[in-house]
């Protein structure tokens, strides 16, 4: 029977019944208020219930915000909670079936946000939102009810499921929000909050709860085990960055979930403001993965922002200012002291915070000696930053000089002093000194930047160090950054160099596990970010990898849009042409890229390797002598010359420069590429002691072993050549697709061994897959003449000279015994 009044308060009327009792509206009649009064069954209820209850209630009372709905008080007659009573619906109540209005459901989402963030940050967590907690005012404001209640019942109800369906039922509504570390009785922090907020939001934007399915147990097993259903008209409805943050705030692992949320209110908010719901309008669509990028891996080009600001220069206008950073070693001056570290860190990241300034770093700088104003100029920059840092006690001087590069103006200059003991007060202050010499450009300074601690700038700068000088296992510097980026989060620079090395290390290794997290990672990235281009730009690298050049040009697209002129569209354009096999296109794209940014070197470093690729010597040989006269000693571009020698030049000028190479640094691609150019020679001997040097670099190396095995092979070690063979066969097997290469390079093994069938199958798969590459279409032949199918190994010969193959691969031994060479015409025939 319902209660006409309890303690002062006069019962007006029921509004409500839920798990935990039934709820009256009541009239306070000292106060002249309305108040809400919710009961608790403590009929059969398990011992202690109310005392929980009660301090569950302090707790909650303690809250005050807003969004948040006041507790008056503890009424131990009812026993009941009073409070605040809210005239207006719950949420259930404003939910539609096909979702609501976005800015709607973006409003309401921020408020719910703030409200549940001020309690997390005040200890407390909520643990049952549900749209029925959440009640929405005759103002239109969220208000959230409940809090901390529900925390203790979850668990007593859901250890007592087993034996009776009835709880079940009690939890119903409950259910499809909770988190699985609820639902699994695990200890629970703010991150549980974060995870029905993301099914809350699920529901508002599309009509549907991601894990609902016919009764509570199926309900159980789908937040246990699936995907959110619907997610495709989640990406229909709503820009991607809302999509992304509500898809972050569902992972089932609550260390991979959006760990707090700041980072969504940050999101949230520029919806809100309207800033970006036109502009994030992309599809986003996560990448599935294969293929084998080839390309060059070394720089740090990090890609940001969103241009808001123009800058008057002639050329510059349009897209974002290209900023480079020199590394410490170039303004270290007085004694060596741990806060130039800090110092630079900071400047990296307050350079990441601007959003239409596209910082350029490199690590593994290719020359030696340069100074950093020679270095902005080879990076293609716009301007550079000097940091200069006298250390003095207690405060130490920074000054901090914006120059152009072109001709070395000084544009800009602060100086100031750092509190040497205090690090977090000097980390600010470069940041806000970094704010201030761009002064008028957009950035967003709040997110979590401050929280980093002294250990976090040191283990950055040691993996950048490691990086740069190109010391130390790269798999292993990626677990480090891993770890740091995962323990700090908000460090933008970190996050940014993660991605990059994941993206090289996949590359290198093949590994799916470094794409998944270099996609992971850009995940958090894009709404953690000021602004989305330094995440477009590298997911438009990633879907190339994947082969989805479809979203890759979406995005491309996109970025062109928000950074008109920027040659790094043209860039990545490139890099779709070569994708695509259209090497000429790809061609003329890096070309028209390097005329576009000023003098770097890097663009004419791709279109040299382009141009090695399509068999364009002059062209190659072109662009390798500009990166030399401009940076003397470039390895990289050494590197380049070399390989255009040994490909299609002078093979005795390949061999001295691979020498000259080693004698600055012993790289397993110099000796292997040195191994090839004696086997040229028919210099076998030699050959396989530069193979044997590669392999004890790099144990397990598969080109190198089967290099290794054809030098045998020549030398008449037919025994040892096929055990050789057998053991890269016996490799394990790089999880995916191991693209067309890694194809080719087992088809050659299985065709030593005469297991023809399989040889033959790969090199289909291979060719039909990379139906253009002349690499390719010359190893298809060097497999079909192993089987002894001359006419197959003739026309795939053909091919591979057509596309710009050097004659002189086809006077390797392998060839010996098959009329292939011999019988091609000597000029190349129309097609
Ligand atoms: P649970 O017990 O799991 O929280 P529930 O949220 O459905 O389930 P109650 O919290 O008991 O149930 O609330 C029942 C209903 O009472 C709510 O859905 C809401 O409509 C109404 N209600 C609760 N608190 C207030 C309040 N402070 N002001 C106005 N209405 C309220
Ligand atoms: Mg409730």
């Amino acid at each position: 029977m319902d209660p006409t009044s309890v303690a002062g308060y006069r019962v007006v009327e029921r509004i409500g019944r839920g798990g935990m009792g039934v709820v009256y509206r009541a009239r306070d009649s000292v106060l002249d208020r309305d108040v809400a009064l919710k009961y608790v069954d403590s009929a059969g209820a398990p011992e202690g219930r109310v005392e929980r209850l009660i301090r569950e209630a302090k707790i909650a009372s303690s809250l005050q915000h807003p969004g948040i709905v006041t507790i008056y008080g503890f009424v131990s007659e009812g026993p009941c909670i009073a409070m605040e009573y809210i005239r207006g619906d719950t949420l259930s109540a404003h939910l539609l079936p096909d979702g609501m209005a976005l800015d709607k459901a973006v409003r309401l989402g921020l408020q719910i946000a703030e409200a549940l963030h001020y309690a997390h940050q005040s200890g407390v967590i909520h643990a049952d939102l549900k749209p029925s907690n959440i009640m929405i005012d005759l103002t239109g404001r969220a208000k959230v009810l409940d809090f901390g209640l529900a925390h203790w019942r979850l668990f007593e109800e859901l250890q007592t499921i087993s034996d009776s369906g009835e709880h079940l039922q009690q939890l119903a509504g409950t259910i499809p929000y909770m988190s699985p570390e609820v639902v699994m009785g695990r200890s629970l922090d703010c991150r549980s909050d974060i995870f029905s907020l993301g099914c809350v939001l699920f529901e508002m934007l599309t009509g549907l709860r991601p894990f609902s399915a016919d009764n509570p147990a199926a309900t159980l097993n789908s937040l246990l085990n699936r995907m959110p259903r619907g997610i495709e008209i989640l990406h229909q409805k709503v820009p991607a960055a809302l999509a992304d943050l509500v898809l972050r705030m569902l992972e089932k692992d609550p260390s991979r979930r959006l760990p707090t949320l700041g980072d969504a209110i940050v999101v949230l908010r520029d919806f809100c403001d309207g800033v970006d719901v036109l502009r994030l309008r992309t599809k986003h669509r996560f990448l599935s993965v294969s293929a084998i990028r080839r390309g060059l891996p070394l720089l740090f080009t990090v890609f940001l922002g969103l241009l808001m600001y123009l800058i008057s220069e002639p050329g510059v206008s349009g897209r974002q200012l290209r900023v480079f950073l020199a590394q410490p070693e170039y303004y270290r001056e007085g004694e060596d002291t741990p806060m130039d570290t800090v110092i630079w860190s900071s400047v990296v990241n307050g350079l990441h915070l601007l959003g239409s300034i596209q910082p350029i770093l490199y690590h593994r700088l290719p020359v030696e000696g340069s100074d950093p104003a020679q270095l902005a100029k080879l990076a293609g920059s716009d301007e550079w930053i000097n940091v200069r840092f006298q250390p003095e006690n207690p405060l130490g001087n920074v000054q901090l000089q914006r120059i152009r590069t072109g001709d070395g103006a000084l544009l800009k200059q602060v100086q100031f002093s750092v509190p040497k003991e205090y690090l977090s007060q000097s980390s600010q202050a470069v940041l806000s000194q970094v704010l201030a010499i761009y002064r008028g450009m957009e950035s967003r300074q709040s997110i979590g930047y401050s929280a980093l601690s002294y250990s976090d700038y040191s283990r950055f700068v040691e993996i950048y160090s490691s990086l740069n000088q190109g010391v130390g296992d790269r798999q292993v510097l990626f677990n480090k950054l891993d770890k740091l980026i995962s323990e700090a989060p908000g460090f933008f620079a970190a996050e940014v160099m993660a991605v990059d090395l994941a993206h090289d290390l996949f590359s290198d290794t093949e590994k799916m596990f470094y794409l998944e997290r270099a996609k992971n990672i850009i995940g958090r990235l894009q709404f953690a970010h000021p602004n989305p281009v330094v995440v477009l730009q590298r997911k438009a690298l990633l879907s190339i990898d994947s082969g989805d050049i479809e979203i890759a040009e979406e995005i491309v697209n996109k970025i062109s849009s928000m950074s008109p002129g920027d040659p790094e569209v043209l860039l990545l354009r490139s890099r779709i042409a070569e994708h695509r096999g259209d090497i000429s296109k790809a061609l003329s794209l890096v070309t028209k890229a390097s005329s576009m940014a000023s003098i770097s070197w890097s663009a004419w470093y791709r279109a040299a390797a382009l141009a090695i690729r399509n068999g364009d010597v002059d062209t190659a040989r072109d662009k390798v002598d500009k990166i030399l006269n401009l940076t003397p000693g470039n390895t990289l571009a050494l590197g380049q010359r070399g390989l255009v020698e040994l490909l299609y030049g002078d093979v005795d000028r390949a061999v001295s420069i691979y020498k000259r190479l080693l004698e600055i640094k012993r790289h397993r691609s110099y000796l292997v590429n040195l191994g090839l150019a004696l086997m040229l020679k028919e210099n076998y001997q030699e050959a396989r002691v530069n193979f044997t040097y590669a392999l004890e670099i790099q144990p397990g190396h598969r080109v190198a072993i089967l290099n290794l095995a054809d030098a045998e092979m020549a030398l008449g070690n037919r025994e040892i050549a096929l055990d050789l063979y057998r053991s890269v066969l016996n490799q394990k097997k790089p999880r995916g697709d191991e693209g067309a290469y890694g194809k080719m390079v087992r088809a050659q093994c299985l065709a030593h061994l005469e297991e023809y069938g399989m040889a033959i199958e790969l090199t289909l798969e291979a060719l039909s897959s990379s139906p253009e590459d002349p690499e390719i279409a010359y190893q298809a032949a060097l497999v079909y003449s192993l089987v002894g199918e001359y006419e197959s190994a003739i026309v795939n010969a053909r091919a591979a000279l057509r596309r710009g193959m050097d004659r002189r691969w086809f006077n390797l031994p392998v060839f010996r015994n098959t009329p292939v060479p011999d019988s091609l015409p000597e000029n190349n025939e129309n097609h």
